[in-house]
């Protein structure tokens, strides 16, 4: 029977599908989850909400050249940075670097290529096909409800479920691993042809006229294109980014000629959990991966990378347990324990500097600028990447060795601990570095 012109259609004409991994969302968590899932046999299915992968942009896509090598992106989906530049209200401290080691991704290019990747292992993508809610039975997650790019309500069951969501994180919160976040990065962003830019540097700019809480950047992605953003953490302040991105060349004069004959392209908003890593990842049937799980850095909102990373461990794990019949939450809680084996300390530390940055005063950036102005273009590099060891703790104390007098050596104490050292910072290995 078909229906009558205006006639309403059966929202739930929509059949049900049945896989082995159900992913909703196709961002870099849910696209390299899919990928992974398909490689180990199982049949896969990606649900994203968005009628296209990788649009809208909500991210600035700075990451790093060594992980886009390790993940297989091409290097023309990046563009490489040579010169960074930190600026506070009166200080500045700039890395150059005769090798880029940090680049600014083509996002919608990186996240469409993941796809094709993951179609090309046998994961079917499914645009335009909104998760309403989780499909819960004796307790255990066997499904979702999503409707179809016709706006067909159906079932789509699998014995293991990824949520790749983000920030929404769609299942995760109505299952109860976790609450709605709480503390977020909000930002807003515009992509930018900009001639008069030098697409060779990279800026990141802190202090309350320009990004109270948070920071504001400069990203150059290529051919004439600069992503300028503002973020600030809510509700650590209640401002609005978009009115500090309208006003930044009023507030930084120092960049105006930058962005002079600039004009908007694309216009951006998004958020970025701040608030640390969720306590579990799993449930029977259910996986949380990427944003979802809070698996991205807070030290400066970064979480490509996280994402591309933990949703491949999330896919090869869901698939396995799938293909071997056992979805309960024991079963795949070896992604977790992969994951924090990988990233949790890293994570922590970042956490902890990056609750402590967020309330720091003008005069105070001015004096982390002093010290950051002291390390070499490689040490800005690893703390930025949130590369911690002892050895780089060190070295920053070495360089700086006033913070020793401050409050900060607790932290620089605790950190090493985390990483691994037994007795407490003495002042003799500060200055032998040893
Ligand atoms: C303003 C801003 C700037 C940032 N800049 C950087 C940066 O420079 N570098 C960096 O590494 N990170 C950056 N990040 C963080 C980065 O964007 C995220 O960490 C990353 O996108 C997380 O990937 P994800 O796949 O977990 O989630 P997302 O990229 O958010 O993807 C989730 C996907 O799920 C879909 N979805 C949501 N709900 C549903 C549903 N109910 N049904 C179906 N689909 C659904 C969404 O449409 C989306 O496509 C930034 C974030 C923001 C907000």
């Amino acid at each position: 029977m078909t229906a009558e012109a205006g006639e309403a259609m059966d929202p739930t004409a929509g059949e049900t599908r049945r896989y082995d991994v159900l992913v909703v969302g196709g961002g870099p968590a849910g696209l390299s989850a899919a990928e992974a899932a398909a490689k180990t046999g199982a049949r896969v299915a990606l649900l994203e909400r968005r009628k296209e992968i990788g649009y809208p942009v909500h991210t600035s896509g700075g990451s790093w050249i060594s992980d886009m090598k390790a993940l297989g992106i091409p290097s023309d989906l990046y563009h490489p940075i040579r010169g960074v530049t930190f600026l506070s209200p009166n200080r500045s401290a700039r890395f150059d670097y005769d090798e880029p080691v940090c680049c600014v991704l083509d996002v919608r290019g990186v996240y469409q290529y993941v796809a094709g990747r993951a179609v090309a292992a046998g994961a079917e993508l499914h645009p335009g096909s909104p998760v309403e809610r989780p499909i819960v039975e004796d307790g255990r997650i066997v499904g979702v409800l999503a409707k179809d790019h016709r706006n067909r309500v159906g079932e789509w069951r699998a014995p293991v479920v990824i949520d790749a969501s983000g920030f929404s994180s769609t299942l995760v919160t109505r299952v109860g691993l976790r609450k709605g976040f709480q503390r977020y990065g909000y930002g807003a962003e515009y992509d930018l042809m900009a001639p008069n830019y030098d697409q060779g540097m990279l800026y990141l700019i802190m202090g309350s006229q320009v990004a109270p809480s948070g920071y504001a950047w400069a990203f150059p992605r290529g051919r004439g294109r600069v992503r300028l953003g503002v973020g600030v953490i809510r509700p650590d302040v209640d401002a609005d980014a978009r009115e500090y991105l309208d006003t930044f060349t009023e507030r930084l004069p120092n960049l105006a000629p930058d962005f002079k004959g600039a004009s908007p392209v694309e216009y951006h908003t998004g958020l970025f959990p701040s608030e640390g890593v969720v306590e579990s990842f799993v449930r029977d049937g259910l996986i949380a991966t990427g944003d979802a799980a809070g698996q991205g850095s807070t030290l400066v909102g970064e979480g490509i990378r996280f994402a591309l990373y933990s949703g491949a461990m999330a896919g090869a794990v869901a698939g396995e347990a799938a293909l071997a019949g056992d979805p309960s939450a024991e079963r795949l809680a070896r992604y977790e324990r992969q994951w924090r084996a990988r990233f949790g300390r890293e994570m922590e530390i970042s956490y902890t500097v990056n609750q402590r940055i967020a309330r720091w005063t003008d005069a105070q950036w001015d004096e982390g600028m002093d010290l950051l102005a002291r390390l070499t273009p490689a040490q800005a590099a690893e703390l930025l990447r949130g590369d911690y060891s002892v050895s780089l703790f060190l070295a920053v104390l070495r360089r700086n060795p006033s913070l020793l007098r401050t409050g900060a050596r607790k932290f620089f104490d605790l950190a090493m601990q985390r990483l691994g050292k037994s007795t407490p910072l003495t002042d003799a290995e500060v200055a032998t570095g040893a």
